[in-house]
């Protein structure tokens, strides 16, 4: 959601954050700019439309001022900001860089001001011209005020005054005429990574944008500030308090990462990395001799294992039905009462922290505002919490200190694939160790750890069914609603099979358990109405047999994903899973839903990586 990013070093700027842009493009924006600093002067561009459009006008303005003699409008400091509009139209003149009045200070800003009026009536009554309708502009016109007529004040000093008096979250970057080596950086609820290089320093909001230039960064911590140069940064707290030294980490992704390669799109190569991103998850993870799992990044001994009475794990949207599969995983396993929640609503509802429940806070990214949130809650209340984030370094894993890595790879399409499957293996290893220093049997906890060891290969098994799923998404994807329909086991895939193919293909589809369909939602069946059923082979086979037979029975169309032996011609289509540990068999089931979702919205011409209305990391509330 939003980008940033910055540079400060000897290269043309405008290359840098141009492609900086492009790799924050994934994380949904309606309208881009930047700005440079050109011989003394902020040179601006902007656009309501894509990076390239962005990139396409720089172009333009540099061989316009080439051909008249001016020079290519080069600058080798900048900033530039692809935006997710929160306050005012997503059009040209709200687009960020925001700058001052006489042009001095240009700004972008990720994330929410609250007082965003009153600072506005503020600055009106004072005589400033607003121009656009945005909460960033203001602080533009707030920092340069602080600036003029006080040569000795530092931009640093100028940024930490305003935001005193700012409330809300903010991951932003300043440029200033009269500073013109260095920028200003803040981060308050919106992530903020600096990238060292080699006398050039960069900055963004997620190291997508970075890897291509350096691998070495540096995450700030909320409440931060920091002054970045082309050969040095120093970071202090925003109340004054020094912040400790800061050493680059080395990020575990590259360029290459982010490269497409042969695949058309991200979600594709996303869907298709899974073998190997679970062979990561599972690695130096089994424990054979003991039957159990080893996650040594939840610093957790058995005996503090043992004393665990309930789990309870918080996310959003996939991260959340993750969370389902991994409360049905620690249910059987460990034989402790386990649940899932959305982090948006828990963070809200004054939940009861219980001291003896083991809280797993579940984001791909790591930066989630509702989970970041019901986290800093939780820690607030004395809650026992764990992460399980995709990207080391983030705030929810900084913030909770201990966790679970999923070892996904970045993922880079809105919809998540391999995360999703990777929470998912990951909370089997969770249940594991908990069932292991619990009543789970030696014998059973082995057949689990061979069961894990089979799923990469047999998810590869699924993916090479790929053109017979296609087939049978082109022949439902025209229907303009479905159900999904699981029972147990079955129901949380159920729940993210039906939000996959919401989200990216429009179809609205809808998630019930096999056993509700009776109870309601069987009127809606008719053959412009399919269902998705779901049979994993649990001995609930029968009973879900019962529900394809009931939607048959009133003219419904069925798609049939199963790892058991059906009828013949129970089902209009059938696609197989292969057999795995009952338990195990919904991190399975999620990849042909993935499939399906996939090929609907591809045969509907959707633009799949980044759907509509819809952002990768959702930073702001
Ligand atoms: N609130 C700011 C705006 O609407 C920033 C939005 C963003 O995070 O891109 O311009």
């Amino acid at each position: 959601m939003c980008g940033i990013v910055g540079y400060v070093g000897k290269r043309d700027a405008i290359p840098v954050l141009v492609e900086g842009l492009h790799r924050l493009e994934y994380r949904g924006y309606d309208s881009a700019g930047l700005a440079v600093l050109h011989r003394g002067r902020l040179a601006v561009t902007k656009t309501s439309g894509r990076v390239q459009d962005l990139r396409d006008k720089v172009a333009a303005t540099a061989s316009g001022k080439a051909s008249s003699g001016k020079g290519s409008g080069k600058g080798s400091i900048g900033i530039g900001h692809t935006r997710w509009a929160t306050h005012g139209e997503p059009n040209e003149i709200n687009a960020h860089p925001h700058t001052d009045t006489a042009g001095r200070v240009a700004i972008v800003h990720n994330g929410i001001i609250e007082n965003a009026e009153q600072l506005r009536e503020q600055l009106t009554a004072s005589g400033v011209k607003l121009v656009s309708d945005t909460d960033t502009e203001a602080l533009a016109h707030l920092i340069a005020a602080e600036l003029t007529g006080d040569d000795s004040m530092s931009l640093e000093d100028a940024v930490v005054r305003v935001l005193g008096a700012v409330e809300g979250a903010y991951g932003l970057v300043v440029l200033d005429t009269k500073h013109p080596d260095q920028l200003v950086v803040a981060r308050n609820g919106s992530p903020i990574v600096l990238g060292v290089g080699e006398n050039e320093m960069f900055v963004a909001s997620d190291v997508s944008a970075l890897v291509r230039y350096t691998r070495q960064v540096i995450y700030l911590e909320d409440g931060e500030v920091a002054t970045i140069r082309a050969n040095d940064f120093h970071s202090t707290s925003l109340n004054g308090a020094a912040a400790g030294e800061k050493t680059p980490m080395l990020v575990d992704a590259d360029a290459l990462d982010y490269e497409l390669g042969e695949f058309s799109d991200y979600m594709s190569k996303e869907i298709h990395e899974q073998p190997d991103a679970l062979r990561r998850a599972l690695m130096g993870r089994l424990d054979e001799r003991f039957a159990t799992a080893r996650l040594g990044g939840i610093n957790l001994d058995a005996r503090q294992l043992r004393a665990i009475r309930q789990v309870k794990f918080l996310g959003c949207g996939s991260a959340y039905y993750a969370g389902q599969m991994g409360a049905h995983l620690v249910e059987e396993l460990a034989r402790i009462p386990a649940d899932a929640e959305p982090a948006s609503e828990f963070r809200y509802r004054s939940p009861v922290v219980d001291p003896d429940t083991l809280y797993v806070a579940v984001s791909q990214s790591g930066e989630t505002s509702d989970t970041l949130m019901a986290v800093q809650e939780l820690k607030r209340k004395g809650g026992q919490v764990i992460g399980a984030v995709n990207v080391v370094g983030s705030a929810i894993g900084r913030e909770c200190g201990h966790g679970i890595f999923l070892h996904a790879g970045p993922e880079v399409s809105v919809a998540s694939t391999k995360a999703l499957t990777n929470m998912a293996v990951n909370f089997a290893l969770l249940a594991l160790l908990l069932g292991r220093v619990r009543d789970l049997s030696a014998a059973h906890g082995e057949r689990i750890v061979e069961g894990l060891r089979n799923l990469p290969d047999q998810v590869g098994r699924i993916l090479a069914a790929e053109a017979e799923i296609a087939s049978v998404a082109a022949q439902f994807a025209g229907a303009e609603r479905m159900f999904f329909i699981g029972r147990v086991r079955g129901w949380p895939v159920a729940r993210e099979g039906a939000q996959k193919l919401k989200e990216i293909s429009y179809v609205h589809a809808e998630a019930y358990q096999a056993g509700e369909l009776k109870h309601g939602p069987l009127a809606l069946i008719s053959p412009e109405m399919p269902s998705v059923v779901l049979i994993p082979s649990d001995d609930l086979v029968a009973k879900n047999i019962s529900t394809i037979e009931q939607i048959k029975a009133r003219g419904g169309p069925v798609i049939a994903v199963t790892s058991a032996d059906l009828p013949e011609g129970l089902a209009d289509a059938v696609i197989s899973v292969p057999k795995a540990e009952p338990e195990l068999e919904p991190i399975l089931f999620n990849i042909p839903l993935q499939m399906l979702a996939y090929h609907a919205a591809a045969k509907l011409g959707r633009d799949i990586d980044k759907p509509r209305n819809l952002a990768k990391s959702v930073t702001v509330e």
